[in-house]
């Protein structure tokens, strides 16, 4: 039986030329440690469950991803965080939008599928039920990154004449989420999502990060999926889950079915972003339309993989 993992740090104009040696480094060092958490998690015959939670808390408590303790700032100056998480075994699922000072929001929405009857908990409901199932809380202080409050401040400047994805757009088109996907021993599949959304958002904007479906899909018949990028455009596309049906309901493979979505849907209206794919062979895919996306993976059969630009 294969296995593997894959995971993603964000898409968007991430250029060679504007990167320090230091900067990527720093990037790939944070990717392998993510990547080699969960790649141990199923070497040792854990869950594809936990093997995606644990990669995804690692890309969260780094400060250089959009997610977790390096969540952007929204409008009013606070880090509203939205993620998912879903098992391909059962089509079992948990998400959270708008969630405050959750040190990992992964972990509140695999307790939301786990310990609720619910699916889908928003803003200080799900804060309240985080608080219940004891997990940890952070203060302000803790997301509050110098670089992120530069990039909320020129954000803010460039407002007025712009919607917010369009300031985001303009002025710094990087989609710093980060995700994971992954195929246990047993055949299990599962994929999880997790972000600060856009800089300077307004107005309770959510984006498909926590939409399953749009952001994360996993079922065990056909793939697992976890997306960055524009998220308006992939809620449009229904991203994910498209892969998946494209796969249970016309047979084409991951590959296919990857260059569909992302290649075509997604470009014929200006979706730019990517995924990362795991079929339920252990085959990998991780096709993006943008300049870059902060990429790894690794699996049984001996391919591993750290990369950032095309
Ligand atoms: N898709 C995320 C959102 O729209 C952004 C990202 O991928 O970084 O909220």
């Amino acid at each position: 039986m294969n296995f593997g993992i894959a995971i993603h740090g964000g898409a968007g104009t991430i250029l060679r030329s504007s990167m320090t040696e230091e900067k990527e480094q720093q990037y790939t060092a944070a990717l392998q440690e993510a990547l080699n958490t969960g790649y141990s998690i199923l070497q040792k015959g854990g869950s594809s469950l936990d093997a995606v939670e644990a990669a995804i808390i690692s890309l969260e408590d780094c400060p250089l991803f959009n997610a977790g303790k390096g969540a952007v700032f929204n409008n009013k100056g606070v880090h509203e965080m939205d993620a998912s998480i879903m098992n391909g075994k059962d089509l079992s699922a948990g998400a959270v939008s708008l969630i405050k000072n959750v040190k990992n929001p992964i972990s509140l929405c695999r307790t939301v599928m786990e310990k609720s009857e619910h699916v889908f908990l928003c803003g200080e409901g799900a804060e309240e039920f985080a608080q219940k199932m004891n997990l940890q809380f952070e203060n302000d202080e803790y997301f509050n990154d110098a670089f992120r409050h530069e990039q909320w401040m020129k954000a803010k400047e460039a407002d007025g004449s712009f919607l917010d994805h369009n300031v985001q757009t303009q002025s710094d088109k990087k989609f710093g989420t980060v995700g994971a996907v992954a195929l246990d021993l047993n055949g299990n599949l599962a994929a999880g999502t997790s972000t600060g959304g856009m800089t300077n958002k307004k107005f309770g904007r959510v984006g498909d990060s926590p939409i399953i479906g749009a952001g994360t899909y996993a079922n065990n018949k056909t793939c697992a999926i976890s997306c960055t990028g524009h998220g308006e455009l992939f809620i449009r596309s229904v991203v994910a889950y498209d892969i998946s049906a494209l796969m249970e309901y016309k047979n084409l493979s991951l590959h296919e079915a990857c260059e569909e979505v992302v290649m075509k849907k997604l470009v014929s209206i200006g979706g730019e972003g990517g995924v990362i794919a795991i079929d339920k062979n252990g085959n990998i895919e991780l096709p993006f339309n943008s300049e870059g996306m902060y990429r790894a993976m690794k699996s049984s059969k001996g391919n591993e993989l750290i990369a950032i630009y095309k």
